[in-house]
């Protein structure tokens, strides 16, 4: 079976290249964005055409939050139109698609984790565009797996963790959010859980449940206490103080509440899943 991961270059893409090892029965193609650019509808088509693909892995994202409020069209034709693409080869070519979504499709507004199934609201630009990117797969296609996950962090790329410790080296003092609640998601804990969707839908004896699922890691956090654990791990000293979101403008609102329900991807996967503190501190 051939897998195609887009975006390889990402936190996400380097993740599964990080565990493709682990999965000699499958063959990888990892297309960066320079080797293959999802919004260049007859390059994805030409991609399909000359290779056999059998799952394609959509880790292509535009994720630029605040930014997307000023690059709207960029955003849209990554985050849309992309998806759009990739999900219109895979129907043509009998691929089944894993696409990545966010947990700023909703507004923040619940008291209780977020299911599949609760209303979406999107705050900004960002999540807008990777809301209408689901509804474009699903318009487009049957055998696709969307996977919300939330405040993606690991060894690779840009991430919260990474400007901490860096911020950390150039300061005496930070002052960080606490009054946002979600779950940080390891990289390499979300590209397992993808990776054991591939290996159940290949399973001939079990019924294949595609549509919508969650996934992040276990327990709630606060931007303050990610980034306190993260000190505490590193044995970093620094003075670091609990601010309110207000006190921290940024152009694109964020979701106040964004703890995502993983009971169906449990359930229906069996997969395990690590609290925070433990996939930080390994991954550190
Ligand atoms: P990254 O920003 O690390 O990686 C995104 C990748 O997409 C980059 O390598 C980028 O390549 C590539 N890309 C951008 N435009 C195109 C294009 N037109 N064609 C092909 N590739 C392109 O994102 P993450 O790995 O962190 O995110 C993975 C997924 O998880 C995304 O769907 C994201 O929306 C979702 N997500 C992420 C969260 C987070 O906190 N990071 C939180 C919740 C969801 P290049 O750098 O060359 O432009």
């Amino acid at each position: 079976m051939v897998i195609l991961v887009t975006g390889a270059s990402g936190q996400l893409g380097q993740a599964i290249q990080f565990i493709a090892s682990n999965y000699l029965e499958f063959k990888f193609i990892f297309a960066s964005s320079e080797d293959l650019d999802i919004i260049n509808q007859e390059r994805v088509n030409y991609f399909f055409d000359t290779n056999r693909i059998d799952f394609c892995i959509n880790a292509a994202a535009y994720t630029a939050v605040d930014k997307a409020e000023s690059e709207i069209e960029k955003a849209e034709s990554i985050n849309v139109f992309g998806p759009k693409n990739l999900a219109v080869a895979c129907k043509n070519h009998n691929a089944k698609l894993i696409h990545i979504s966010t947990d700023f499709v909703f507004d923040g507004s619940s008291s209780k984790p977020y299911s599949e199934t609760d209303t979406t609201n999107p705050l900004g630009i960002y999540g807008k565009t990777k809301l209408d990117g689901e509804q474009a797969v699903i318009d487009n296609m049957n055998e696709y797996f969307i996977i919300r996950t939330s405040w993606v962090y690991s060894q690779f790329g840009n991430n919260f963790m990474k400007t901490m410790l860096r911020l950390a080296s150039e300061r005496d003092s930070l002052s960080i959010v606490s009054d946002q609640i979600g779950s940080p998601t390891n990289a390499v804990d979300l590209a397992g859980a993808i990776m054991q969707i591939v290996v159940k839908s290949q399973d001939s004896t079990s019924s294949i449940q595609y549509g919508i699922y969650n996934f992040s890691n276990e327990g709630i956090a606060s931007w303050y206490d990610f980034a306190t654990e993260i000190f505490r791990i590193n044995n970093v000293t620094i003075n670091v103080t609990p601010i309110v979101s207000e006190a921290f403008p940024t152009p694109a609102k964020r979701p106040k509440y964004s703890l995502l329900d993983k009971s169906k991807i449990k359930n229906t996967f069996g997969i395990e899943i690590k609290t925070w503190q433990e996939s930080l501190l390994q991954t550190i």
